[in-house]
């Protein structure tokens, strides 16, 4: 869509349009603010982007999977009308075994009854126990995700009052799991690994969990705090159905496109190809933004969508950004564990444990490759050496056997999710000529071990590293959530403790990006909390 004139001014600006970006700019706009979203990229979505990088194949280029963005939102902004659908996955995941064997997973506990009992009758039975508590622990937290975190430490005797009323429901919902909280405080903090060694004996069941709570964290399974990750990735819910994860049909931009037009709809004016070089600040208090080309919006709110490095180090006048916060968001952890490949292929693969190249459920979920608790762990101790590692662990999703328009007919397009690949590597860079091939034929080499023929099936190929998902994305560090997900990273301490609930040391300036509480993901959640804030200040 062709853009509108540039407004001289405006109530928010609104500095890049990922989907959390978005999601602020509708709610601005539906509280009947004027709204301008800049975002530099020539197309919305950020992270959750679909980009037909080879002609005819469609990409979800980053982002491939949704199952966390908020049902209340979805809701609000009447996305399906907008042309928001999901495809749910059944069976959800398929794991080749080196053995032969394999294991599905899915919605259907019959199915997963049957499918674990291959491996393990006892594993069989504990797995409805587990989900129950996985249940209990999401309806814990989901709530949480949804508001503002208190903030204790700082803030006027109104916002100390408001955080003593979040402190207390959060303590009431806390009681009412009952005999359940210490399982479900030791889920929350401990090491996955220590919570599967407890409730499962069988691989490949604990390694399928496992990668649940590792995915996009240099984090290993045996991390404390890697429970939480695991925890995350089950809080969501695909058309109604809890922990299910789907496509998005048409890739995962289409969700973008749909907020976008939701917001449109209510009056946001939105930019693309237009970056934003600094915040204009005046007495503590943001007065708009200037471009790239020394353009000036005026503006009595910035929301801003870039990550809290980008914010305060590189859009916010260094001075106004008081406290202590400067040497917080330095100290930040922006380690990335993860490469992106994505792939054309002329055919979808055949799998050795179970064969055929027509879509079939072996093609649906995720495919599972290379993921025993052991080889995690030898992959992730690689990665702490800085180096990629030997035996990558491997996600691959195959879209277009559930949503054939994403390539020419017959086609298909595949996403590789690798881990552990280091952004600083001991030796060399990824910017080394040949580097990034070299460690896409190592991944292809893997995946020919469970499904032959693969590499031959390719008909293009492109590898994002650590590096790439910075310049592209303007993920600092290639960090896909806007800074780890660590437990000190979390909740009162996103992106800085004192710092939580969006408001920033220059009055007007909100941090909207998955950098702020409840964390990264394609959620929205970030995006709605930092505009229900602004709201809130500007009715004060
Ligand atoms: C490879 C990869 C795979 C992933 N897989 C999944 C998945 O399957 N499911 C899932 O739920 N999550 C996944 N994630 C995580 C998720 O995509 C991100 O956490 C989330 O999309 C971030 O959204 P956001 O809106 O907060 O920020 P972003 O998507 O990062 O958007 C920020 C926007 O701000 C723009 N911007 C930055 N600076 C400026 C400036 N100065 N001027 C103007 N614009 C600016 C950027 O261009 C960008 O568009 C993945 C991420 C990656 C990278």
């Amino acid at each position: 869509m062709p853009n509108p004139t540039l407004p001289r001014a405006v109530d928010a600006i609104v500095i890049g349009g990922g989907h959390n970006g978005l999601v602020a700019a509708a709610y601005l706009a539906r509280a009947k603010l004027s709204v301008a979203v800049l975002e530099r990229r020539h197309l919305l979505g950020g992270a959750a982007v679909t980009e037909e990088i080879v002609p005819g194949f469609k990409f979800s280029r980053a982002a491939y999977v949704n199952s966390l963005f908020r049902p209340q939102i979805i809701r609000d902004l009447e996305l399906k009308s907008h042309g928001f659908t999901m495809l749910p996955r059944n069976p959800s995941s398929f794991t080749p075994c080196a053995d032969g064997r394999h294991l599905f997973l899915g919605p259907d506990s019959a199915l997963n009854h049957r499918e674990i009992s291959k491996f393990s009758t006892r594993d069989a039975e504990a797995l409805g126990s587990y989900e129950a508590l996985l249940e209990k622990a999401a309806r814990f937290a989901e709530p949480i995700l949804e508001k503002a975190p208190p903030n204790l430490g700082e803030g006027s005797w109104i916002e100390k009052l408001e955080s003593l009323k979040e402190l207390a429901s959060l303590g009431w919902g806390a009681l009412k799991l009952g005999k359940d909280l210490p399982l479900v405080l030791e889920l929350l903090t401990a090491p996955a690994r220590k919570v599967l060694d407890r409730w499962f004996e069988s691989e490949p069941l604990r390694g399928t969990l496992a990668t649940d709570a590792i995915i996009g964290a240099m984090v290993s399974p045996s991390t404390p705090g890697s429970g939480y990750v695991l925890l995350h990735h089950v809080m969501g819910e695909t058309d109604g159905a809890r922990g299910v994860w789907g496509y998005v049909q048409g890739g995962m931009g289409m969700l973008a496109e749909a907020i976008g037009r939701a917001a449109r709809k209510a009056g946001a004016q939105i930019f693309t190809g237009i970056a934003v070089s600094r915040v204009l600040v005046e007495n503590g208090k943001a007065r708009g933004c200037v471009l790239d080309d020394g353009t000036e919006i005026q503006a009595r709110l910035v929301l801003s969508n870039a990550d809290p490095r980008v914010t305060f180090l590189q859009l916010t006048p260094r001075e106004s950004v008081t406290g202590d916060l400067v040497k917080r968001i330095e100290s930040m952890d922006f380690s990335s564990a993860v490469t992106k490949i994505n792939l054309a292929l002329d055919r979808l693969p055949s799998f050795k444990a179970l064969p055929g190249h027509d879509p079939s459920p072996q093609h649906r979920g995720t495919v599972h490759i290379v993921s025993t608790l052991e080889e995690i762990e030898a992959a992730y101790r690689d990665a702490c050496a800085g180096r990629p590692s030997a035996r990558p662990v491997i996600e691959m999703t195959l879209p277009t056997s559930l949503d054939p328009s994403l390539a020419p007919s017959g086609k298909h397009v595949a996403s590789l999710f690798v881990q552990y690949t280091p952004y600083r590597l001991a030796e060399g860079s990824w910017d080394d000529p040949g580097r990034k091939d070299a460690f896409a034929d190592r991944v292809f080499k893997v995946i020919e071990e469970f499904a032959p023929g693969f590499t031959r099936s390719v008909i293009a190929r492109d590898i994002l590293s650590p590096l790439d998902l910075e310049r592209i994305f303007g993920l600092t560090g290639g960090n896909i959530f806007h800074g780890s997900m660590s437990l000190d990273q979390l909740f009162w301490l996103r992106p800085a403790p004192g710092w939580a609930r969006y408001r920033t040391p220059v009055k007007g300036l909100y941090l909207c990006g998955s950098g702020a509480h409840p964390g990264g993901g394609v959620l929205g959640a970030p995006g709605r909390n930092a505009a229900m804030a602004a709201i809130e200040d500007t009715r004060r």
